[in-house]
């Protein structure tokens, strides 16, 4: 047996650790019930590890941001007036639609629209959000939501007819269509009305909603849609800050302005605690910060097994941001720079200047370690405001990643050209996503070749041996991943798409996450095929989707033989920990047995049943 190197590390494996939701569960025996100390708890997939307390602020689903925003005393009539405003527009916008239905659909159709207009006639409705316009000096946009979201709540608790559960359906359309015309004279904004310590709540988040929230402010991400693979995840991971998707009706739930507690471990959300239960978070974080503590004396040790296999640990990077924090970290380079994030939330392209700006900051922070700049990936649920007029109906099977970047040769060049100025000043390697031809492979690489020579005519400097790698995204380039290893430098697996697209799960579809398994050992089998196929031809075979962080991946990969995994930080010691546990010959073997398995179920009791019989202490 082998047994555990570290065996002496304290508190590891500490159930109570592995979330705030456990460690409540341990203290029971205490005397605290959580439930007497919240008002309600909602649960929901965990997106990103952490802990958080905040104030919300709402994302709703018809795309408004709503603040709870405190007006002057001088303000408030101005503040009804505008509401006012609002609510007369939507009338007339609603009695015109009335006239048109009634012309072109019928009558009855047309009762939908006058219903609304009793809504914003109905003195109750209206008054009460004046009255809390004056009563606590909150914006028109909070109290008209809330009014709103009270009926709406009476109506969920006591309509068991269809017909008045509809009547919720028509509260949140007028809600959504008076919200909208408050907005459009003044907006909420984030940058503006975000308060520090914020959870932002929405019914769904796309990257670029994500990337234009301003992280010093907040702390925590729910929303309705997606899975741990989401981007919104991703995003949430690589700031640092706890995030749970795939929470349905979390964004018609939980009201501007309450504070929840955000469990990123468990799921978890708990909807105004009280000072007992905000206390059992700080103690919670204390013993965190312990075990943090204990895991970060291993950063100056590499991720080697017992028997002395290397195994390279990098990092995922995706805001510009972070580069400097995420230099700081004792790991051997970055596996992924997701470079999209630069083309996102904004109207225009990055040019080549401000790219190379950015590539250079990247190349220099990590000085002699690697850097791996993706092209960008924009498309799927990464929009770009100057790409995407038309809404695709299956966008991750559409104009995404190297297919746009081709499609579009000098918004692709300009980048190359960036990428190779850029690695002049470090390690640089570059890498294509989505590549599911080796045609495409050949275009991408004879582009770079042409900005190599557009460089040497301004006499730009650049590494000539600057290497070149594919992302391994689809089953399509695993079957001929044999061929691609032939004009590749390197492999990188992107599991999430990888997953995605064998086992024809939406990575965004919180309905479907359940399904999305990285130890189906279809995605074994597919690894396996990569890494063989790379290592016959003599190139290294990393994996960078967010598989590489889970534990029991973390075995099956290196008995694989992936020479790097590359992730968020948040995950690094813990796996560093767990590889110095075990031998390579051990997570050959169990690798050999999970592929012979045959359901995911399987392949994870056959790794836990490797852990404990070895006495491997897991994260
Ligand atoms: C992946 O698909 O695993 C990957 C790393 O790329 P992204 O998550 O950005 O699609
Ligand atoms: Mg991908």
């Amino acid at each position: 047996m082998k047994g555990p190197r570290s065996s002496s590390l304290p508190g590891i494996s500490d159930e109570s650790l592995l979330s705030f939701s456990s460690w409540l569960e341990n203290n029971k025996s205490l005397g605290i019930d959580p439930q007497d100390h919240y008002h309600s708890v909602l649960h929901g997939i965990a997106g990103s590890p952490g802990v958080a307390i905040g104030r919300v602020y709402l994302h709703t689903n018809a795309d408004i941001w709503v603040a709870a925003r405190s007006i002057d005393e001088a303000d408030i009539d101005r503040e009804i007036a505008r509401f006012r405003i609002a609510v007369d527009a939507v009338i007339a916008e609603r009695e015109g639609l009335i006239q048109r239905t009634r012309e072109t659909i019928g009558h009855r159709q047309a009762q939908i629209f006058e219903s609304h207009v009793m809504l914003l006639q109905d003195e109750e409705l209206i008054g009460k959000t004046i009255r809390r316009i004056r009563n606590e000096r909150r914006n028109a946009d909070y109290c008209f939501y809330i009014a709103l979201q009270e009926a709406i709540d009476i109506i969920d608790r006591v309509a068991t007819d269809p017909f008045f559960k509809e009547r919720a359906s028509d509260l949140e359309d007028v809600r959504a269509s008076v919200l909208h015309q408050l907005a459009g004279d003044s907006p909420d904004d984030p940058e503006r009305d975000l308060v520090s310590e914020t959870v932002v709540v929405a019914h769904g988040l796309t990257p670029s909603d994500t990337a234009r929230m301003p992280s010093d402010k907040v702390i925590g991400f729910i929303t309705d849609t997606g899975g741990p693979t989401s981007h919104a995840s991703i995003l949430a991971r690589s700031m640092g800050i706890p995030a749970i998707v795939g929470c349905a009706r979390a964004s018609s739930t939980i009201a501007p302005g309450q504070t929840v507690i955000v469990d990123g471990y468990s799921g978890h959300i708990y909807i105004d605690p009280d000072e007992v239960l905000r206390e059992q978070v700080r103690r919670w974080r204390e013993r965190l910060a312990e075990r943090t503590r204990i895991l970060e004396d291993l950063a100056t040790v590499p991720a080697e097994t017992v028997d002395g296999h290397r195994v390279s640990l990098e990092l995922n990077i995706e805001l510009p941001d972070e580069i400097t924090r995420m230099s700081k970290f004792p790991t051997d380079g970055v596996g992924l720079f997701r470079t999209e994030f630069l083309f996102l939330a904004r109207d225009d392209w990055p040019d080549e200047d401000e790219q190379y700006e950015v590539y250079t900051r990247l190349a220099k922070a990590f000085v002699e370690r690697p850097v791996t700049i993706r092209t960008m990936d924009v498309g799927g649920d990464k929009l770009s405001r100057r790409l995407h007029v038309e809404p695709e109906d299956n966008p991750f099977l559409g104009w995404r990643a190297i297919r746009i970047s081709l499609a579009q040769p000098d918004v692709f060049r300009t980048q190359l050209r960036a990428v190779l100025r850029a690695s002049a000043h470090g390690n640089v390697r570059l890498m294509f996503p989505l590549v599911t031809s080796v045609d495409e492979l050949r275009q991408a690489r004879e582009h770079v070749e042409q900005a190599k020579a557009e460089l040497d005519s301004r006499a730009e400097r650049y590494d000539s041996e600057m290497l070149v790698g594919t992302m391994i995204e689809t089953p399509a380039s695993v079957m001929i991943a044999d061929e691609l290893a032939q004009d590749s430098d390197f492999f990188s697996i992107g599991t999430n798409d990888l997953v995605q697209y064998t086992l024809a799960i939406d990575r965004n579809n919180e309905h479907v996450a359940a399904l999305f398994d990285t130890s189906h050992p279809a995605i074994l089998r597919l690894i396996n095929r990569t890494v063989i196929a790379g290592h016959r031809a003599g190139i290294p075979v990393y994996v960078c989707g967010e598989m590489a962080h889970e534990p029991v991946a973390a075995m099956l990969l290196v008995g694989l033989g992936i020479d790097g995994l590359s992730m968020a930080p948040g995950g690094i010691p813990e796996l560093k920990q767990l590889i110095r546990q075990f031998s390579l010959a051990d997570a050959q073997q169990v690798a050999r047995e999970a592929l012979e398995q045959t359901t995911g179920e399987d392949v994870r009791k056959l790794v836990r049943h490797a852990f404990s019989e070895r006495g491997i202490l897991t994260p």
